[in-house]
């Protein structure tokens, strides 16, 4: 319960591209290769996402939908230097809270699954066997179906699937190594699968999620500073009569993230290079040492920290600003 305490507890759920968030980033951190998105009526009625990950042994499955039930800190120093992505153990239990929730799961160890179905906060649902392969399927339907004022606060289907895509297409551009699929009222939406190694596939795949312009005007980048690590692929600046839009792709140790003293650093690139502001559109991958980083700043946890900052932003300056140089000379 302290170390719960001490976790800055957050609103969880805001609309469904924050179940979509969560829903995610537990497939990521239970490694699976394979993660796949069903959604109806752009995840009002119906949410599922389908994971080949490690799963949940049948004895835990009522636990991982308590409040503060997280497997993944065991003590308060892991805070300081936390690598997986969801940390807080709040997460399904919140869901569950406003909706109708099935968790379906199965190890390696287990010879069939086993599901739990949930409306609302409920405590000691019954576990029953279920048909399902290796791995984890979280259904949310009818979300906030009891809690009316949130379910009215809801944007059209059409702003709540763009909020969907824009978490999907961040969180496959952090993890190149594992399948993603979007699906929305049985249409296929997203589909890449896994890249390894080789630079061409890789930038196939990143320009079928950010966006075609990468495949055809990428400019790779590559710095090697101590203190940050930067590659990635960048846009150059646009032609003045040309009408580009910021289009910013930033992930920190594999995680996505909106950083305000980063972001400066690229405008500053840009409009060095470019002689006048113009829009950034880059993904740009960052790593750096994680004691060096605070990424407990906001709830939602795409903001940082850096004990650094002024070093950090003048390394992207320099690293961002050499290649598009290079590039352009
Ligand atoms: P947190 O991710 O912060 O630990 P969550 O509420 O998101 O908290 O999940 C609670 C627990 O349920 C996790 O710690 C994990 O043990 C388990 N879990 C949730 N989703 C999955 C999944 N897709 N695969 C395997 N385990 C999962
Ligand atoms: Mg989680």
């Amino acid at each position: 319960v302290q170390l719960a305490n001490q976790i800055a507890a957050g609103e969880v759920v805001e609309r469904p591209s924050s179940v979509v968030k969560e829903l995610l980033e537990n497939a990521v951190d239970a490694k699976a290769t394979k993660i796949v998105c069903d959604l109806k009526n752009s995840g009002k009625t119906l949410i599922r996402v389908r994971d080949n990950g490690q799963g949940i042994p049948h004895e835990e499955l009522p636990l991982a939908l308590a409040p503060h039930a997280t497997s993944k800190i065991a003590t308060l120093e892991d805070l300081e230097a936390i690598l997986t992505l969801g940390f807080r153990g709040e997460a399904l239990a919140s869901i569950a809270a406003v909706s109708k929730l099935t968790l379906t799961s199965r190890t390696k160890d287990e010879d069939h699954a086993f599901s739990v179905e949930v409306e609302g906060p409920q405590q000691d649902p019954e576990i029953n066997p279920a048909a399902h392969p290796v791995g984890t399927s979280v259904e949310v339907c009818e979300l906030f179906f009891n809690t009316p004022a949130r379910r009215r606060f809801l944007r059209s289907d059409r702003t709540e699937f763009m909020h969907i895509r824009e978490i999907f297409v961040r969180t496959a551009l952090a993890n190149p190594d594992i399948d993603f699929e979007l699906n929305l009222d049985g249409k296929n939406v997203v589909n890449v699968k896994a890249v390894m190694g080789d630079e061409k596939k890789r930038l196939v795949r990143l320009s079928k999620l950010a966006g075609s312009d990468f495949n055809r005007n990428g400019i790779f980048v590559r710095g090697e500073d101590p203190c940050l690590n930067v590659s990635g692929v960048l846009l150059p600046p646009p032609d003045v009569e040309e009408s580009a839009v910021e289009n910013i792709f930033l992930f920190l140790n594999g995680r996505p993230i909106a950083d305000k003293v980063l972001t400066h650093a690229l405008k500053q690139a840009y409009s060095e290079v470019a002689g006048r502001s113009c829009p950034v559109r880059c993904v740009l991958y960052l790593n750096c040492d994680p004691h060096e980083v605070d990424i407990n700043v906001h709830p939602r946890k795409d903001e940082v920290r850096f004990h650094e900052a002024r070093l950090v932003h003048d390394v992207l300056l320099e690293t961002v600003a050499n290649s598009l140089r290079k590039e352009l000379r």
